[in-house]
């Protein structure tokens, strides 16, 4: 066992921790000099050296490390892994039990009571995503907890921390059968092709799981369909399997062309009636608009930050830029589909975006739907800033 460090936090962070905040930030502690070795398990103290909660240190961007209890004698040893994660795990029984959905996250990091480390589920197939070198460093205990709990194909790993490109050539694969990639997974009831042990990404996004569901049970049918940013175009075959008359996934990244077919194809889509474009998404707006394309149905999911060959785009700034782009190209009555993983600024902000978009174009909208990460993306309801997704869907008015 390492040994416990005593970290002292100023007055403002004991009392955001005493009201369950679980990030410990930098710019907290008052004594940064005993913080040597990541992974080292701290007390956190106040100033007058009284026990407020223990945790481990481990650096990411937004802190130096986590809560992990607020009980003094909570060792964290194999059983404090263990409860967390079993505990996760019943959470999402009903998932498990959910035949037409196979993909899903089983442990979402401070949500779950464990910051920096989320592990999901794809059909038998789990992945660990380690986001500190601290938490990394405690991996023995939560593979040990994952031997004796779960009933695993495989399991794969992500190490999404700086790795001073010591990992380069890596491969996830940690233990158990390996898969013969890629496997298809289910959400309700629509099939994804998934490859697990292929860098950082695996080919779909499971916190957009609801917004699929939404797009194919409510705003596909019957319309055209614009899906920009499309990566593997997953939003383009819920849409396309929800009965839309025809999909254009735009994205610049050239292997998203061969992904998105595979989606398609392992769907039973005729990937040929689709269309599917490498290119940069606002060239495909000014494309659109010199030919007076207009669609029943956009999607706007952009990275938060995005640099290409000509433009440069950042969701905080650009955002109203690119509904105003979106509102061009949506006919009468045409849904749009607004989403952003930006952390930085919430729901509310995110809606001005919007707002500000529509009323300099003199057009009028309403909201039908918002909605943030779906439940087994599980995060505490009183610190939204944990909870980075929003997605608004709307319908333009005239
Ligand atoms: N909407 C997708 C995820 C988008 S990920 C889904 O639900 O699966 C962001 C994508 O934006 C990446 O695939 C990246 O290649 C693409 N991208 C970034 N900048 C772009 C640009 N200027 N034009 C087109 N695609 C862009």
């Amino acid at each position: 066992m390492t040994k416990t460090i005593d970290v002292q936090l100023n007055a403002k962070a004991v009392a955001e921790l005493k009201k369950g905040y679980p990030l410990i930030l930098k710019d907290a502690v008052l004594n940064p000099q005993v913080l040597k070795e990541e992974g080292s398990i701290i007390k956190l103290v106040d100033r007058n050296w009284r026990f407020v909660a223990k945790g481990y240190y481990g650096v990411q961007n937004k802190g130096i490390g986590w809560v992990l209890t607020r009980k003094e004698n909570e060792a964290i040893d194999f059983d404090f892994f263990k409860s967390r994660i079993a505990a996760a795990l019943k959470r999402r029984e009903s998932l498990f039990e959910d035949a037409d959905t196979t993909a899903f996250r089983v442990f979402n990091g401070e949500g779950d009571g464990i910051g920096g480390l989320t592990i999901d589920y794809y059909d038998g197939y789990y992945v660990v995503s380690w986001y500190s070198e601290g938490i990394y460093s405690l991996k023995h205990h939560i593979y040990n907890v994952l031997e004796k709990i779960v009933e695993y194909k495989a399991v794969y790993e992500k190490k999404r921390f700086d790795t001073k490109g010591q990992y380069i050539e890596q491969d996830d694969f940690v233990k158990g059968e390996p898969g013969d990639f890629p496997i298809i997974v289910k959400e309700n009831g629509m099939n994804f092709a998934v490859d697990l042990n292929d860098g950082a990404m695996t080919g779909i996004f499971l916190d957009q799981r609801d917004v699929r569901k939404a797009i194919h049970d409510k705003y596909a049918e019957g319309r055209t369909v614009l899906n920009t940013f499309s990566y593997t175009g997953a939003f383009s075959v819920a849409a396309s399997l929800g009965g839309a008359a025809k999909t254009v996934s735009v994205d610049l990244a050239s292997r998203s062309e061969s992904k998105t077919i595979e989606q398609f194809s392992v769907n039973g889509i005729d990937y040929e009636q689709q269309e599917i474009r490498v290119m940069d998404v606002f060239d495909y707006f000014r494309y659109a608009k010199r030919h007076e394309l207009k669609f029943g149905l956009v999607i706007l999911d952009p990275p938060s930050f995005a640099r290409s060959k000509k433009y440069t785009f950042s969701t905080a700034r650009n955002y109203p830029e690119l509904v105003k782009d979106a509102i061009a190209v949506t006919e009468k009555n045409g849904f749009i589909v607004a989403s952003t993983n930006n952390a930085s600024f919430g729901m509310k902000r995110f809606k001005t975006f919007i707002d500000r978009a529509f009323k300099e174009t003199n057009t009028r909208y309403k909201i039908l739907e918002e909605s943030s990460l779906p439940r087994d993306f599980r995060s505490n309801r009183d610190f939204p800033e944990f909870n980075y997704l929003k997605v608004v869907i709307l319908q333009k008015l005239n």
